[in-house]
Protein backbone atom coordinates (compact mmCIF):
# COMPACT_ATOMS: atom_id res chain seq x y z
CA UNK A 1 0.00 0.00 0.00
CA UNK A 2 1.46 3.34 -1.02
CA UNK A 3 1.38 5.12 2.40
CA UNK A 4 2.03 2.10 4.45
CA UNK A 5 5.54 2.79 6.28
CA UNK A 6 5.98 -1.09 6.86
CA UNK A 7 5.02 -1.48 3.02
CA UNK A 8 7.78 0.95 2.41
CA UNK A 9 10.40 -0.91 5.09
CA UNK A 10 9.70 -4.67 3.18
CA UNK A 11 10.13 -2.81 0.08
CA UNK A 12 13.80 -1.09 1.22
CA UNK A 13 12.33 2.12 0.83
CA UNK A 14 13.43 3.38 4.53
CA UNK A 15 16.81 3.62 5.30
CA UNK A 16 18.83 2.86 8.66
CA UNK A 17 16.06 0.20 9.33
CA UNK A 18 17.91 -2.69 11.43
CA UNK A 19 16.68 -5.80 9.63
CA UNK A 20 16.74 -8.97 12.18
CA UNK A 21 16.00 -11.35 10.37
CA UNK A 22 14.06 -11.53 6.26
CA UNK A 23 12.93 -14.10 3.43
CA UNK A 24 10.22 -14.25 0.98
CA UNK A 25 7.37 -13.97 3.20
CA UNK A 26 8.11 -12.61 6.26
CA UNK A 27 10.71 -9.92 8.19
CA UNK A 28 11.60 -9.09 11.56
CA UNK A 29 13.30 -5.74 12.72
CA UNK A 30 13.96 -3.14 15.69
CA UNK A 31 11.45 -0.99 16.68
CA UNK A 32 12.17 2.22 16.78
CA UNK A 33 10.72 3.25 19.67
CA UNK A 34 11.66 0.29 21.79
CA UNK A 35 9.63 -0.81 25.21
CA UNK A 36 12.26 -3.32 26.23
CA UNK A 37 15.97 -4.23 25.63
CA UNK A 38 14.91 -6.76 23.35
CA UNK A 39 11.95 -4.97 21.07
CA UNK A 40 11.49 -6.29 17.54
CA UNK A 41 8.49 -6.09 15.05
CA UNK A 42 7.79 -9.00 12.99
CA UNK A 43 5.73 -8.43 9.53
CA UNK A 44 4.41 -9.54 6.85
CA UNK A 45 5.93 -8.41 3.31
CA UNK A 46 2.34 -7.81 1.46
CA UNK A 47 0.14 -5.60 3.40
CA UNK A 48 -2.70 -7.29 5.98
CA UNK A 49 -4.43 -4.57 7.82
CA UNK A 50 -4.49 -6.48 11.20
CA UNK A 51 -4.93 -10.17 12.36
CA UNK A 52 -8.61 -9.71 11.86
CA UNK A 53 -8.65 -8.65 8.55
CA UNK A 54 -6.54 -12.07 7.49
CA UNK A 55 -8.23 -14.68 5.55
CA UNK A 56 -8.44 -18.49 5.35
CA UNK A 57 -6.11 -18.02 2.28
CA UNK A 58 -3.36 -16.08 4.76
CA UNK A 59 -3.05 -19.74 7.09
CA UNK A 60 0.18 -20.33 5.47
CA UNK A 61 1.31 -17.22 6.00
CA UNK A 62 0.31 -16.45 9.20
CA UNK A 63 2.13 -20.01 10.00
CA UNK A 64 5.27 -18.67 8.91
CA UNK A 65 5.14 -15.34 11.16
CA UNK A 66 5.03 -17.18 14.31
CA UNK A 67 8.51 -19.15 12.93
CA UNK A 68 9.79 -16.08 11.99
CA UNK A 69 9.35 -14.97 15.67
CA UNK A 70 10.59 -17.88 17.11
CA UNK A 71 14.02 -17.66 14.71
CA UNK A 72 13.94 -13.69 15.51
CA UNK A 73 13.65 -14.42 19.15
CA UNK A 74 17.14 -16.88 18.63
CA UNK A 75 19.08 -14.68 16.57
CA UNK A 76 18.01 -11.86 19.71
CA UNK A 77 19.24 -14.57 22.51
CA UNK A 78 15.87 -14.13 24.32
CA UNK A 79 14.29 -17.71 23.16
CA UNK A 80 14.15 -18.57 26.71
CA UNK A 81 11.86 -15.81 27.86
CA UNK A 82 9.82 -13.02 25.34
CA UNK A 83 6.56 -12.14 24.94
CA UNK A 84 4.86 -12.17 21.55
CA UNK A 85 1.76 -9.72 21.06
CA UNK A 86 -0.40 -7.97 18.55
CA UNK A 87 -2.46 -4.74 18.87
CA UNK A 88 -5.95 -5.15 16.82
CA UNK A 89 -7.31 -1.97 16.35
CA UNK A 90 -6.94 1.60 17.53
CA UNK A 91 -8.52 0.98 21.06
CA UNK A 92 -6.10 -1.98 21.53
CA UNK A 93 -3.14 0.59 20.92
CA UNK A 94 -2.84 -0.02 17.22
CA UNK A 95 -0.84 3.10 15.61
CA UNK A 96 0.28 1.04 11.85
CA UNK A 97 -2.69 -0.55 9.72
CA UNK A 98 0.04 -2.88 9.04
CA UNK A 99 -0.70 -6.60 10.87
CA UNK A 100 2.35 -6.92 13.04
CA UNK A 101 3.85 -8.55 16.23
CA UNK A 102 5.73 -7.09 19.05
CA UNK A 103 8.48 -9.35 20.02
CA UNK A 104 9.12 -8.15 23.61
CA UNK A 105 12.45 -9.42 25.86
CA UNK A 106 15.34 -9.12 27.75
CA UNK A 107 12.93 -7.97 30.96
CA UNK A 108 11.22 -8.98 33.78
CA UNK A 109 7.62 -8.64 31.66
CA UNK A 110 4.08 -8.04 33.56
CA UNK A 111 1.10 -10.07 33.74
CA UNK A 112 -1.50 -9.01 33.12
CA UNK A 113 0.55 -6.44 30.66
CA UNK A 114 -2.09 -3.38 30.86
P1 LIG B 1 1.49 -0.42 17.18
O1 LIG B 1 1.34 0.80 18.04
O2 LIG B 1 1.14 -1.71 17.85
O3 LIG B 1 0.79 -0.25 15.84
O4 LIG B 1 3.04 -0.57 16.88
C1 LIG B 1 3.69 0.19 15.90
C2 LIG B 1 5.14 0.18 16.26
O5 LIG B 1 5.87 0.58 15.11
C3 LIG B 1 5.54 1.14 17.38
O6 LIG B 1 6.12 0.39 18.45
C4 LIG B 1 6.53 2.08 16.71
O7 LIG B 1 7.59 2.43 17.58
C5 LIG B 1 7.01 1.26 15.54
N1 LIG B 1 7.50 2.00 14.39
C6 LIG B 1 6.86 2.97 13.69
N2 LIG B 1 7.62 3.39 12.65
C7 LIG B 1 8.76 2.64 12.68
C8 LIG B 1 9.93 2.59 11.88
N3 LIG B 1 10.11 3.40 10.82
N4 LIG B 1 10.89 1.70 12.21
C9 LIG B 1 10.74 0.88 13.26
N5 LIG B 1 9.66 0.88 14.07
C10 LIG B 1 8.68 1.75 13.80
Amino acid sequence: MADCIFCKIASGEIPNVKIVYEDEATMAFLDLNPQAPVHALVIPRRHIDRLTAAEDGDTELLGKLQLTAAKTAKLLKVEGAFRLVTNNGKGAGQSVDHLHYHLLGGRKMLWPPG
